[in-house]
């Protein structure tokens, strides 16, 4: 018996998970904490607060939305065989298997992109995601610092597209479609997160690099930009592309957030952090 399968007989479900994800911790911090050691745009420190904190978020926005997920989704895919024509699944289970992955990551991705749009744009939901853009000096761990309620809302939007055609069950992408979208959204979210400078030249319009999402993050201007997670084309396609050759002046919200864990999970549910600065002027 391997010592994963010692665990997972002897502990309940919720330690093999976060015993799962301390793992992949590891591994992310293996991997990413050279990689801006060397190739980083800056080198900033962060207290212990904000690295407990964003320790703490890890492991809720890792765990949380899984379980509150559930049964929205079983209920999207009940909705999808009940309402969608036939032709619809059955043609796209008739797909060779590289067009299937590709349209899954495609759906995937066009939902995320506008659930994190509308996160910028519906004033209660900015509350939610201000805490994803409170972090000043990105580094990799910052892609986890999500409220859950944030989470759970650009995850519904990335799901449903496949929930609802039937491609997260079997018979058309099989149960791995919603995981290889989760693990290449995950994986790809550490990355642009991370204080890495690589640029991909003339591919970066097709590809997601950290330049990209920093601007994003930006202060003041351009953080209403680059709302796609892996895909820019799509902020080409609705005219939210940005991508200078710098890199941002300052990243970052202008209203103060708590620095502690308890504060930013409670932080949107008292008082409204205003919209985004370009947003306002936009309005005016
Ligand atoms: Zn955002
Ligand atoms: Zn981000």
């Amino acid at each position: 018996m391997s010592s994963l399968q010692w665990i997972q007989a002897h502990l309940p479900g919720l330690a093999v998970d976060v015993f799962r994800l301390s793992l992949w911790l590891v591994a992310l911090t293996i991997l990413f904490l050279p990689l801006e050691r060397f190739f980083g745009e800056r080198h900033p420190g962060r207290s212990r607060r904000e690295l407990c904190s964003d320790l703490g978020f890890y492991f809720i926005s890792s765990l949380v939305p899984a379980m509150l997920l559930a049964a929205p989704m079983a209920l999207i895919a009940v909705a999808g065989q009940r309402w969608l024509p036939e032709a619809v699944p059955s043609t796209l289970s008739a797909l060779p298997l590289w067009s299937k992955v590709l349209l899954v990551l495609l759906l995937g991705e066009v939902g995320t992109y506008w659930g994190h749009r509308l996160s910028h744009e519906i004033p209660w939901l900015w509350r939610f995601h201000a805490v994803h853009h409170s972090t000043a000096n990105l580094y990799f761990l910052a892609n986890t610092r999500t409220h859950p309620v944030d989470m759970v809302v650009t995850r519904l939007f990335g799901m449903t597209p496949l929930y609802l055609l039937g491609m997260a069950g079997t018979g058309v992408a099989g149960s791995a479609a919603p995981v290889l979208l989760l693990l290449t959204g995950t994986v790809w979210g550490f990355f642009i997160h991370a204080n890495v400078r690589w640029r991909f030249g003339p591919l970066e319009w097709l590809v997601a690099t950290p330049a990209f999402h920093h601007w994003h993050h930006s202060k003041i201007e351009h953080i209403n930009r680059n709302y796609a997670a892996t895909l820019p084309v799509l902020d080409l396609l609705f005219g939210t592309y940005h991508l200078p050759r710098e890199w941002p002046d300052a990243c970052g919200i202008e209203q103060t957030m708590p620095a502690s864990l308890a504060g930013q999970l409670l932080a949107p549910w008292r008082s409204a952090t205003s919209a985004p600065r370009d947003m306002q002027e936009t309005a005016k």
